[in-house]
């Protein structure tokens, strides 16, 4: 078997650009890395055998150098659409949708010249940690097959982490981008809201969802952001912006201190109750090198995000649910119950049967904060919390340029040991719902270890600000080196 699949991005991409490898042989090695590794890990949904016929007619034209994903096989998250490929986010009641359209994410990954080689296992419709609410099965961590991937986009970070593929899209409501790539040890990025269209992205909190890379490297994840960024007229909140540098993935690899950085540390993030001690170590590490590399230190404090981020995250994610996912009833298309004798029996049972107990927790729950009698108490409340949260986060960026803060506050844990414990689950997100609610971009990269298993810290920007994020998570990532991450 070749071990082409090891490369990173940026390598693989040169070498086939230069004609030096073929499209054909590059999807092959991922294929056959697939074929390999999927019986522990199911890691994804689909897998697209005609990725090898497509890589084939690439060859057949040649290199396009100006197309920076020319061959480059990649992922994507069952959440987002690829046309004439099965789209289910990892739900029953989409167990046969094949959506005629691209996302505009994806169309901008074809229009680069990468190749879809399949779709990849998330908690269903998002909602989760630890990618276990699949309705087809949990995905193992490649880092400890015992452990959970993280979640949502647990099949996207397991993917790229087990070398299946170069990089792969996620989506990121609360966490799903980040966390899942702090456990499997790989980069994720949750950009701006607004920065990467959502168009084609089956929708759970719109307000807070983004479309993102997860990769290998820090600089993977740049040229992918500035392939799928830009404005898109079909998403109301996509940002009328210049689209990012084509070259980003060039000029932060020239990023190699921290010399002018001011990096602000929200102090109460590290000293959190139930903060896992060699988490807190690692972190602590990656700041002192983040000193060494030349930047100055500033405590900056999240009074509202520590205390209240949780609760007003899920009321609004849940209130956004509850009427995003209103549209799976049984009539349009998705899953129809073969039972149903009235129309009251079919919403009941099509979406009884269709979706499983997290989701009907979450939309019950939605419903209920949206209601008449409950609205003020709770929907109005915790968007007035956002509020306070999104100032406490930009004021804490004018006293810096990034902030380094934790992005779990344990490493991967064992499957199935929290899934009967909701609550718990949701309080996992406690470093990463306050970036969505906040719409602020954050990068998630490995920065130790606890055991074996990966330990990621996130860079958090200003608001459209990703360059200088990866700038610098690209220089402390160099520092830092090879973690050497055991593998399957
Ligand atoms: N774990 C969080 C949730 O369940 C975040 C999920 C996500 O980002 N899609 O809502």
């Amino acid at each position: 078997m070749s071990d082409l699949h090891t490369a990173s991005l940026l390598e693989i991409r040169s070498r086939l650009a230069a004609g030096e490898v073929r499209a054909e042989d590059v999807a092959r090695a991922c294929l056959e890395r697939i074929k390999a590794t999927e019986p522990s890990l199911h890691a994804l949904l689909a897998v697209r055998e005609e990725a090898l016929e497509e890589a084939r007619a690439l060859d057949k034209e040649g290199p396009r150098p100006e197309k920076p994903l020319w061959g480059v096989p990649v992922t994507i998250k069952d959440a987002i659409t690829t046309a004439g490929t099965r789209t289910t986010a990892a739900s029953k009641i989409l167990e046969h949708f094949v959506p005629f359209y691209d996302a505009f994410a994806v169309k901008k990954l074809r229009e680069a010249g990468a190749i879809i080689l399949g779709k990849a296992n998330m908690d269903e419709f998002a909602m989760g940690s630890s990618t276990e609410n699949s309705a087809y099965g949990p995905t193992h961590n490649p880092r400890d097959l015992s452990t959970v991937p993280g979640g949502s986009s647990g099949g996207s970070a397991a993917s790229v982490a087990a070398m299946q593929c170069y990089a792969s899209l996620g989506s990121d409501t609360g966490g799903s981008i980040r966390q899942p790539a702090a456990l499997c040890g790989c980069v994720g990025l949750k950009p701006t809201y607004g920065a990467v269209s959502r168009y084609g992205l089956l929708a759970y909190g719109s307000s807070l969802d983004q479309i993102g890379p997860l990769t290998r490297t820090v600089a993977d994840a740049a040229l992918v952001f500035s392939v799928i960024a830009g404005h898109d007229p079909r998403d109301n909140t996509s940002a009328p912006r210049p689209d990012p540098a084509k070259d980003l993935a060039d000029i932060i690899q020239a990023q190699t201190d921290l010399k002018g950085f001011k990096i602000g540390v929200p102090a109460e993030f590290l000293h959190m109750e139930g903060m896992d001690p060699a988490v807190l170590s690692a972190c602590e590490r990656t700041l002192e090198m983040a000193r060494g590399l030349g930047a100055e230190l500033v405590e900056v404090s999240l009074p509202h995000s520590t205390r209240h981020a949780i609760a007003a995250y899920y009321i609004i994610a849940m209130a956004e649910a509850s009427s995003n996912l209103a549209r799976y009833d049984g009539v349009r298309y998705g899953h129809r119950s073969p039972k149903a004798s009235t129309l009251e029996e079919l919403y009941t049972l099509s979406r009884t049967e269709g979706v499983g107990p997290e989701v009907q927790r979450r939309i019950l729950l939605g419903a209920y904060v949206l209601s008449a009698g409950y609205y003020d108490a709770y929907y109005r409340k915790a968007a007035e919390v956002r509020r306070l949260i999104r100032q406490d986060f930009h004021s804490a960026l004018e006293r810096c340029d990034i902030m380094l803060a934790p992005v779990s506050p344990v490493p991967a844990w064992k499957l199935g040991s929290i899934i009967d414990d909701p609550l718990k689950m949701y309080l996992m997100d406690i470093f990463t719902v306050s970036l969505n609610l906040a719409g602020l971009p954050g990068l998630s990269f490995p920065v130790g270890k606890a055991g074996n298993l990966p330990v990621g810290m996130q860079v958090i920007g200003r608001e459209f600000d990703e360059r200088t994020v990866f700038r610098a998570a690209h220089a402390l990532e160099k520092q830092i080196g090879d973690l050497a991450f055991p593998c399957l």
